[in-house]
């Protein structure tokens, strides 16, 4: 047989330097692009057969993938259409070298080399990440001689007529020495297994099928059954408890996009990225970056989307603008914006049940999202002490009557810490208050972001601007002390605080003598700074407090008479700071030591 030489034109030297630079975190998608090749063969002839226009016998279509460690080579045949030397010359010679060249040419205009590793689909070219030669036997379905190709990933190609009887295309990888790692069966089994897990034509490997042709997203959400869902997360997280529940996705306009998305239980803590979201493009993987096709609140949410419209060979910048990437993005908003609306009708008493997990995504949807709140401001639930639910118009309607400051605002106490904040609670409920629970991470910031969208809303937590919340409710009354008494008991108090701020106050009697406020405001600072790890903020910074004085208690009445010879000033502001947390160190210790010597 005669071969024939050509030299492929494009302006670079040699192909193989630039493919070793530029994409050398990320060898292993070479298997990734030719084993899509082959899927792609293969469905071509299936379909032509389907139409009646191959009339040959299909025979077995799986792709098989295998190594030789000896001859150093990797091989992956399908039984597709093959190609014709006209097609070889047609598709791998110009085409795969002018993805070459369109490479280079976009790394030269990319700052960030980073953003195209991964990103870009080398196709049959990526083979010489890892071979420094590379062989194609191909018989075409078509009545034509069957052909070889070879090149040592120069720009030089050798092509000649091949007896290869069988339908269908070998490529055979001549490993160089830097990528014999490539060469160990475990290896490339693992390859195979993250990227063609879903495949949609079956592949063999050692003798047996490594994947699932027909996952359940591919499949009618009408056919499927609670238990198909279920083993399909187990099949994609083995080690997980099951999903509280899950969305399927079945679009096909505008854009093409299918994919199962699930809610998993959450606890009160960020589970973040330990199972990820996987894309897929036509049942390929991709990746488990899905940064910028899922909006990032959802990225808590487990599963597999699939769209051949994300376009993956192109840099990240050009993705986010990406017109289809927004849409799928907001599609997959509204989806689970829908999906939680119809949860919350069908059956409100199991969405509260879930609510502590439920809650993570809306809360984080409505800090990250003004859209959002939107969709879910009918079922966002605020949580009391004593476990009831209500929705927002529920609750703003509960404290219609009890709950309103002069200005007419609807005044929400919470608690953030129910065991410190117990006493605070107590005198709430005393005052028939309501009191909700708001003690997960995010929580700060869902009340700010609350705050913001209701008007006249405002939430206080339970300890903060303790005599605010009685102006209203009449529940204050003239301090028994004198003026002269006041002035007494409110200089023996500031030697005490520092420069924080003394008041006296007319509290019922059977309220604590002495306590600590502190503003809503520095409250929610300070709540926000330890959840962005700022604590170190308000570290350096002494904390502003209120010293609240019961003008009204006996041991104030104490104090105003008799004078502060036993140090019990002292003492009664040590423990307003202790049942705060605020006591410590050394402070904490002579406290501790005082206490003491009085039980003597
Ligand atoms: P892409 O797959 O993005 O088109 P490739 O460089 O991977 O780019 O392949 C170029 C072309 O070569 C393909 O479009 C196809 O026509 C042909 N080809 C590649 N591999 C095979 C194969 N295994 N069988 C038949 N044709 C193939």
């Amino acid at each position: 047989m005669v071969a024939e030489k050509g030299t492929i034109s494009i302006n670079t030297e040699n192909i193989f330097p630039i493919i070793k630079k530029f994409l050398y975190s990320d060898h292993e998608i070479f298997l990734r692009e030719l084993v899509s090749n082959a899927v792609d063969a293969t469905q071509k002839i299936k379909k032509l057969s389907s139409l009646g226009q191959y009339e040959g016998e299909l025979g077995d279509t799986k792709i098989k993938v295998s190594v030789d460690k000896d001859a150093k080579t990797i091989t992956i045949s399908d039984k597709g259409i093959g190609m014709t030397t006209e097609e070889i010359k047609k598709y791998i010679n110009q085409i795969a070298y002018s993805g070459a060249k369109e490479f280079v040419e976009k790394y030269n205009s990319e700052t960030d080399k980073s953003q195209i590793i991964g990103q870009f689909g080398l196709g049959f070219y990526s083979a010489f990440m890892v071979a420094k030669e590379v062989e194609i036997f191909t018989k075409s379905y078509q009545d034509a001689p069957a052909a070889k190709w070879r090149s040592d990933g120069s720009t030089e190609y050798e092509i000649s007529d091949w007896d290869k009887a069988e339908r269908g295309t070998d490529i055979v990888l001549h490993v160089s020495e830097d990528n014999e790692e490539f060469l160990e069966e475990s290896k490339l089994e693992q390859i195979l297994t993250k990227y063609g897990k879903f495949l949609p034509v079956e592949i063999e490997f050692k003798e047996k099928v490594i994947n699932n042709p027909s996952p359940i997203w591919v499949k009618q959400p009408s056919d499927l059954k609670d238990e198909d869902y279920l083993a399909f997360y187990k099949e994609l997280y083995p080690y997980s408890e099951d999903p509280l529940f899950w969305i399927h996705l079945n679009v096909d306009y505008p854009f093409n996009l299918t994919g199962v998305l699930y809610f998993p239980k959450i606890k009160n803590d960020f589970q973040l990225n330990r199972e990820k979201i996987q894309l897929y493009s036509r049942q390929v993987f991709i990746t488990d970056d899905v940064k910028d096709v899922v909006p990032e609140f959802l990225q808590l949410l487990h599963g597999v989307i699939d769209s051949p419209d994300i376009p993956l060979n192109v840099s990240r910048s050009y993705l986010q603008a990406d017109g289809n990437v927004k849409r799928i993005n907001s599609h997959i908003t509204k989806k689970v914006a829908d999906k939680l609306a119809d949860l919350f009708k069908e059956d409100r008493k199991s969405f509260e049940e879930k609510w502590e997990s439920i809650g993570m995504f809306v809360k984080y949807g409505v800090i990250a999202d003004d859209k959002f709140y939107d969709r879910a401001k009918d079922f966002i639930l605020f949580k009391n002490t004593e476990n009831q639910y209500f929705t927002i118009d529920e609750y703003k309607e509960k404290l219609e009557i009890n709950q309103k400051d002069k200005d007419g605002n609807t005044v929400a106490l919470y608690a953030n810490d129910i065991s410190k904040q117990d006493a605070f609670i107590a005198g709430a409920k005393k005052r028939e208050f309501d009191v909700l629970v708001f003690d997960d991470v995010l929580d700060a910031h869902f009340i700010n972001a609350i705050e913001a969208k209701i008007e006249k809303f405002q939430f206080k937590r339970v300890d903060a601007d303790t005599f605010d919340k009685l102006i209203d409710k009449g529940l204050k009354s003239e301090v028994v002390l004198s003026e002269d008494e006041k002035k007494k008991v409110e200089e023996t108090f500031k030697t005490h605080v520092g420069n924080n701020i003394v008041q006296i106050e007319a509290l019922p009697i059977d309220e604590l003598p002495v306590s600590i406020v502190m503003p809503e405001f520095m409250r929610r600072y300070t709540d926000m700074s330890k959840l962005n790890g700022q604590a170190g903020m308000f570290g350096n910074m002494p904390v502003m407090y209120n010293l609240v004085v019961n003008g009204n208690h006996p041991l104030i009445g104490k104090i105003a008479k008799d004078g502060d010879e036993n140090g019990l000033a002292k003492q009664l502001v040590d423990l307003a700071l202790l049942s705060q947390g605020m006591l410590s160190g050394s402070e904490l210790t002579k406290f501790i030591e005082r206490s003491v010597q009085s039980l003597v």
